[in-house]
């Protein structure tokens, strides 16, 4: 069974191909594609905007994710508009700064990163899974690990520290985008017919 991957990111694709059943054969995104806008209000939506455009363009099944932070105090914010939080090209390290900043002098710092990936056939077939990490925001950077957020985020289900202070295997144990690809070998099975994981 080929599905074939939106994420251009090798890290990513790497992280998928460990946690999917043996029978998948993982391929990755097509180079004659450019950049797709993820331009939706929603995470779900930037997914499968992903997933319908590689699916078609390559006429087979495609998997495609799209994660934000959600601080409480923000609103929600960073959310769909993590990755340029602090403008349209910002720098991981700039959307950090911001983010201390306006979490400065607050003491409801509660925090949820959530993943969502869609799975999509160039016939129609669309399905969901989803997971999320309940965590806080660190008053300052620990840890060199990871990407992103990771040395701002102390997961709720964790010892205090951040996901950057974890190693890999701690970090896909509990985090948001460990949790959601987990569910992915039972659905494969469900749509293909296949026992069960
Ligand atoms: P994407 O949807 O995976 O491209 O992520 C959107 C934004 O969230 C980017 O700014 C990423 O750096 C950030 N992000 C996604 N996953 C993680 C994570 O596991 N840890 C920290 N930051 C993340």
């Amino acid at each position: 069974m080929r599905i074939v991957c939106a994420s251009a990111n090798p890290h990513k694709v790497e992280e998928l191909a460990r946690m999917l059943p043996s029978w998948v054969d993982l391929a990755p995104r097509p180079s004659d594609i450019g950049d797709i806008d993820e331009d939706a209000p929603t995470l779900e939506g930037n997914a499968i905007i992903k997933a319908i455009e590689i699916a078609n363009h390559a006429s087979e099944w495609a998997i495609a994710d799209d994660t934000g932070l959600e601080v409480v105090v923000l609103n929600g914010a960073p959310g769909v508009r993590s990755a340029r939080f602090a403008g349209e090209h910002a720098t991981d390290a700039e959307n950090r700064a911001l983010l201390l900043a306006k979490l400065e002098g607050v003491t409801n710092r509660s925090a949820r990163f959530r993943t969502v990936v869609a799975l999509v056939s160039s016939k129609g077939d669309i399905h969901f899974v989803g997971g999320e990490c309940v965590g806080t925001i660190a008053e300052m950077e620990r840890g060199d690990s990871g990407f992103g957020y990771d040395s701002l985020f102390i997961p709720i289900d964790g010892d205090g520290r951040t996901f950057a202070e974890m190693t890999a295997s701690e970090k896909d144990a509990v985090s948001h985008r460990g949790r959601a690809i987990s569910q992915l070998p039972e659905l494969l099975a469900r749509i293909f017919g296949l026992p069960t994981p």
